[in-house]
């Protein structure tokens, strides 16, 4: 599938976003999977065991604003993470909290992939 869009333009990014900096590597995070138009890494306070945050590299700022080409290739990373640890068999959950109502507090799209132990998720 080919992008019409300019993914290049700054409006994909965002100098005050703690995501953005982290895939421009500007603060430190965990990153336990990368390629050219993802990155995941762990959360800072995991609610699992294994608790992940996949991302686009790309800004935008929650499920709705994240285009299908970007979706497709966070669906494609979530994947070949599941594959990498071995989650399948233990089974695992995706979650984005949209709006603050529901708990998002970074406006860049994350999905929260969780695994093992849970802790309650709602509202935290
Ligand atoms: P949200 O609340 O938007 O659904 O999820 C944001 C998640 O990002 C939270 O679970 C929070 O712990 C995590 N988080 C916030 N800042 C950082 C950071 O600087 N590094 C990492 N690794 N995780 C972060
Ligand atoms: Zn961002």
């Amino acid at each position: 599938m080919m992008s019409e869009n300019n993914y290049n333009d700054e409006k994909y990014f965002d100098e005050n976003c703690i995501f953005c900096k982290i895939v421009e590597k500007q603060i430190p995070a965990d990153i336990v999977y990368e390629d050219e138009y993802t990155i995941a890494f762990k959360d800072l306070q995991p609610k699992a065991t294994i608790h992940l945050l996949v991302i686009p590299k790309v800004h935008m700022k929650d499920i709705i604003e994240v285009d299908e080409y970007y979706m497709s290739k966070v669906h494609s990373s979530i994947k070949n993470i599941v594959e990498q640890l071995g989650l399948a068999e233990k089974g695992f959950r995706v979650i984005s909290n949209c709006g603050a109502g529901a708990g998002q507090s970074v406006w860049h799209f994350h999905f929260h992939l969780l695994s093992g132990k849970y802790e309650r998720f709602d509202n935290h």
